[in-house]
C-alpha cells in the first residue's frame, strides 16, 4: 500500500494479527439516543454507514447495556436485540467491508438511570440520583456473567469487536478507587482485590468469544479526581487488561463527576494525549487517544509524536462525515470542522433529547433530512451572511439553485465574527474558513460590503429573497441608557470603544459570559496553549499527582479590572447557559474574580455609575463602563418591504425570532428549509 505523502501515519493500517484495520482513524463512541426511539436502529445503520463511507478505518458505536441494572434503556442481551443490532453492522460493512465497527459494552453502575442501580458499595456519586445498591457475591457473578453474554451477543450480530467501558465512574471504574469500593471481601480491600472485577470481566469476555474478536479496554488514564487513581495503579491496571488479551486500551481521561474540562470548545486540541502517550510506554499493545482532535494535522502530530496508534473522534464525525476521505483527497479546507460547542450533541443527550450536531443538523437524522438535487433551479438571493445566510445558501446552491449572497459587512460570519474573538471560542474560525470554502465550491456568488436594500433585490429578479439579517442589540428601556458610559457588547468585543477598569455587565446571557471573559482574559487564550490550560484548570500532566490534580491549585491570568455580571432574573447566574458546559464557564468567571448578582432592577444611568436595587435595597455601582448584554430583537425591516412589494420573500435565523436564538437554531432551520426549496 502506498504511503500517504501528507498523513502517513493516519493512513497506515494497524495489524492486529488475524485482522487489520485499515487506517488509524476511529470514530468514538458517543450515545446518540436513537438506540432507544422507533426506527432507531435503521437510523442508526445509514447514520454508521455513512461514517463508513466516510472513509473511518473503525466505528465504536454508543453505549448498550448488557442488562436492565445497566442502566441506558438500550441494551442487548438475546436473540430479538442480536437480529436489532445485525440492521446496523450489515449497513456498515455494505458500505465497506473494509470498515470495523465494534460494540461499546456499557454497564453504567451507579450512575444508571433506572429504579435499581448497582455498584461495589451503597455509596451515591455526586452526580447520581440515587444510592446504588451494593452487590453480594451472586450479584457480582450475575453482572459478569452479563457482560460476557452482551459481547457474545455483539459478536452474533456481526460486530467486528465490543469496547468494554472502564472509566468514567461507570461499574468497573467504581470497583477500582476506595472512595466507591469499601468492600471486604475478595472484590474489595487491597488494589490487587480491587483490580478483580474489570479484569475478571475481560478475562471471561475473551475466554467466551474466542481470539479473533476485536477487545478493547476504555480504562482512565487521569480521572482527574481529587485523590483519584496513581499513575503506578493505572499501569498496573492496564499491564493485567493487557495479559487477558485485551487487543486495544483506549484511554479516557476523566470520570463525569469531576470538575475540570475535557472536551469543551475551551480545551486546547490534543491537551490530553500526552497522558496517553506515557502509558503507552508501558504497554506492548495498540493504544488510542482522544479528546479534542477534529482535523486530521492534529491527528497526524498525535500519532507523530508517539502519544497513540490510533486517535479517536467522535463529535468531529457528527460534524463531517467525510471528513477522513477529505483529509485523504488533500481537501481539509473542506471539512465542516467541529468546534467542540457540545450544544447539539452531548447538551442533547443530558437533555433526554435526541443527538446532532451544531454545524451538521444531518447528524443522526440521515434518514430525515436530505439535499437532493433539485428539479426545478431557482434564482435565490440570500441576505446576511451569518450561519443561517449562509448554512442556506450552502444548501441551496450543493441542491442546484443559483444562490446570491449579499453581506453590509466586509466578511462573512455574521456574529460568529464576534464569537470567534472570545478566548476559548477560536474554533468559530474553522466554521467561517468552511463556509468561505464552500461558497467557491458551489458557485456561490457573493457581494461584501453590500447593504441589500429592496429595490436592488427587486431589480435582479429574483425568485426567492431568503432574508437572514440577523438581530439588532436590544437597548433597556432605562433612564440615562444613552449615557456615554453605556456601550453596546459589540462595541467591547471589536474594541470600537474602550472598557474601563471597573464594568457592570447589563445581562448575563451566553453574550454576556462571553463579554466577562473577554474583557477579564490576560495573556494568551488558555485554548491555544496545553500549559496554561494545565495551569488554569489546576492540573499537573508532567507528575501525575493522583488524578492528575490532587493537591494542584489553578492559577488565572486575569485583567486587572473589577467586573460585575449582573440579571434581573433571580434564577442563579449562569443557569442557561449549556447542560455540558456552563459550570466552566461559571468556574472560570468566578476564579477571575468577576461578581455575579442576580434580581436586579435597573433604576438609571448618570455620572455617578448605574444605580439599582437589589432586594429592596438601594445601590450604585460607581463604574467606568456599562456593557449592555440584553438581548435581541429580529432585524426585519427589508422583509417588511420585500412583502408589500410582493417578493418572495422568507425570514430565517434571528431575523424569523430573535428570543433564544442560538447559531444551532439558526443552521437548523435554514438546512430544512433550503433542502425543501
Ligand atoms: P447574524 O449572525 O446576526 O448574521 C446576520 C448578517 O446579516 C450579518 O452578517 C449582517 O451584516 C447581515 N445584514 C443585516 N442586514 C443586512 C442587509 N440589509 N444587507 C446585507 N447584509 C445584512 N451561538 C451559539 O450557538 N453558540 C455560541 O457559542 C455563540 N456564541 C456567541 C458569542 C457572541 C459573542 C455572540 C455575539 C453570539 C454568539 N452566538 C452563539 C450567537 C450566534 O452567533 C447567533 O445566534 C447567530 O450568529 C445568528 O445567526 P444569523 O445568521 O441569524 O444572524
Ligand atoms: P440571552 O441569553 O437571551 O440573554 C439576555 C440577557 O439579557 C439575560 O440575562 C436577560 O436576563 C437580560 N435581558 C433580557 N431583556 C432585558 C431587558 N429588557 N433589560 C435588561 N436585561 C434584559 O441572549 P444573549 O446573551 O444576547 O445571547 C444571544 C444568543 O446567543 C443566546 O440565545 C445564546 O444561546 C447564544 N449564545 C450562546 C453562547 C454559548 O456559549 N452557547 C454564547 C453566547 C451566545 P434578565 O431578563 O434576567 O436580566
Ligand atoms: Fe461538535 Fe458542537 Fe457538533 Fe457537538 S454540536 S459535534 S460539539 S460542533
Amino acid at each position: 500500500m502506498a504511503v500517504h505523502n501528507k498523513y502517513p501515519i493516519l493512513f497506515s493500517p494497524l495489524d492486529l494479527g488475524f485482522t487489520k484495520i485499515k487506517n488509524r482513524a476511529l470514530m468514538g463512541s458517543m450515545h446518540t439516543g436513537l438506540e432507544e426511539i422507533e426506527n432507531g436502529f435503521e437510523r442508526m445503520a445509514a447514520y454508521f454507514a455513512e461514517r463508513a463511507r466516510g472513509g473511518v478505518g473503525m466505528i465504536i458505536t454508543g453505549g448498550i447495556a448488557p442488562n436492565a441494572e445497566g442502566g441506558m434503556g438500550a441494551k442487548l442481551s438475546n436473540a430479538e436485540e442480536v437480529e436489532q443490532h445485525r440492521l446496523v453492522t450489515d449497513a456498515v460493512h455494505a458500505a465497506d467491508p473494509e470498515t470495523k465497527i465494534c460494540m461499546q459494552i456499557l454497564h453504567m453502575g451507579p450512575l444508571a438511570r433506572n429504579d435499581s442501580p448497582v455498584a461495589p458499595s451503597a455509596i451515591r456519586s455526586r452526580i447520581a440520583s440515587k444510592t446504588p445498591r451494593e452487590l453480594d457475591e451472586a450479584g457480582i457473578e450475575k453482572q459478569i456473567a452479563d457482560m460476557v453474554n452482551c459481547a457474545v451477543c455483539a459478536q452474533k450480530a456481526g460486530y467486528d469487536g465490543v469496547e468494554m467501558i472502564g472509566s468514567a465512574g461507570y461499574l468497573l471504574s467504581t470497583f477500582l478507587v476506595e472512595k466507591t469500593n469499601q468492600r471486604t471481601d475478595k472484590w474489595g480491600g487491597s488494589y490487587e482485590n480491587r483490580m478483580r472485577f474489570p479484569v475478571e470481566v475481560m478475562r471471561r469476555i475473551r475466554e467466551a468469544v474466542g481470539p479473533n474478536f476485536i477487545l478493547i479496554f476504555r480504562i482512565a488514564a487521569m480521572d482527574m479526581l481529587q485523590g483519584g487513581m496513581s499513575r503506578d495503579e493505572i499501569i498496573e491496571l492496564a499491564k493485567k487488561i493487557e495479559n487477558v488479551g485485551v487487543n486495544i486500551i483506549s484511554t479516557h481521561f476523566t470520570w463525569h463527576e469531576a470538575a475540570v474540562p475535557t472536551i469543551a470548545t475551551m480545551v486546547p486540541r490534543a491537551a490530553f494525549t500526552q497522558v496517553t502517550g506515557r502509558l503507552r510506554k508501558e504497554l506492548n499493545i495498540p493504544m488510542i487517544t482522544s479528546n479534542r482532535i477534529n482535523m486530521p494535522e492534529v491527528a497526524e502530530e498525535v500519532l507523530r509524536r508517539g502519544d497513540a496508534d490510533i486517535v479517536s473522534m467522535a463529535r468531529p464525525m457528527l460534524a463531517d462525515a467525510d471528513l477522513v476521505n477529505k483529509a485523504f483527497e488533500g481537501r481539509e479546507d473542506e471539512i465542516n470542522t467541529c468546534i467542540a460547542c457540545n450544544q447539539a450533541c452531548l447538551d442533547h443527550t443530558f437533555n433526554g433529547m435526541e443527538v446532532s450536531c451544531l454545524v451538521n443538523p444531518r447528524a443522526c437524522h440521515e434518514t430525515i433530512l436530505n439535499y437532493e438535487p433539485t428539479e426545478a433551479q431557482k434564482k435565490i438571493a440570500v441576505v446576511g451572511a451569518g450561519p443561517a445566510g449562509l448554512a442556506y445558501a450552502e444548501v441551496a446552491a450543493r441542491r442546484g439553485h443559483s444562490v446570491t449572497i449579499y453581506d453590509a459587512a466586509p466578511e462573512i460570519g455574521g456574529q460568529f465574527n464576534l464569537a470567534k474573538r472570545i478566548p476559548g471560542k477560536e474554533e468559530f474560525y474553522e466554521t467561517i474558513r468552511y463556509f468561505n470554502k464552500m461558497i467557491e465550491k458551489r458557485g456561490i456568488e457573493l457581494h461584501l460590503n453590500t447593504k441589500a436594500t429592496t429595490d436592488m433585490l427587486e431589480r435582479a429578479g429574483y425568485d426567492k429573497v431568503i432574508v437572514a439579517t440577523g438581530i439588532s442589540p436590544r437597548i433597556p428601556d432605562v433612564e440615562g441608557i444613552t449615557h456615554p458610559k453605556v456601550i453596546s457588547y459589540i462595541d467591547a468585543i471589536t474594541g470600537v470603544k474602550p472598557v474601563g477598569k471597573t464594568v457592570a455587565i447589563m445581562g448575563a446571557g451566553g453574550i454576556g459570559f462571553d463579554v466577562a471573559e473577554n474583557i477579564m482574559h490576560a495573556g494568551k487564550s488558555a485554548a491555544l496553549d496545553v500549559d496554561i490550560f494545565a495551569r488554569e484548570w489546576g492540573i499537573d500532566f508532567e507528575n501525575h499527582p493522583r488524578g492528575g490534580v490532587t493537591g494542584v491549585e489553578p492559577v488565572v491570568a486575569r485583567a486587572d479590572r473589577d467586573v460585575t455580571l449582573l440579571q434581573r432574573k433571580t434564577s442563579p447566574v449562569g443557569r442557561g447557559l449549556g447542560k455540558t458546559t456552563g459550570w466552566t464557564h461559571r468556574i472560570s468567571l468566578a476564579r477571575r474574580g468577576v461578581k455575579m448578582i442576580n434580581g436586579v432592577e435597573y433604576l438609571k444611568v448618570d455620572d455617578d455609575g448605574l444605580h439599582l436595587r437589589i432586594s429592596d435595597q438601594y445601590e450604585i455601582l460607581d463604574v467606568d463602563t456599562i456593557i449592555v448584554c440584553a438581548g435581541q430583537l429580529p432585524l426585519r425591516t427589508l422583509y417588511d418591504e420585500l412583502i408589500e412589494r410582493g417578493v418572495d420573500a422568507e425570514l430565517v435565523g434571528g431575523a424569523y425570532e430573535a428570543m433564544e436564538l442560538d447559531a444551532k437554531r439558526a443552521i437548523n432551520q435554514a438546512s430544512y428549509l433550503a433542502a425543501a426549496v
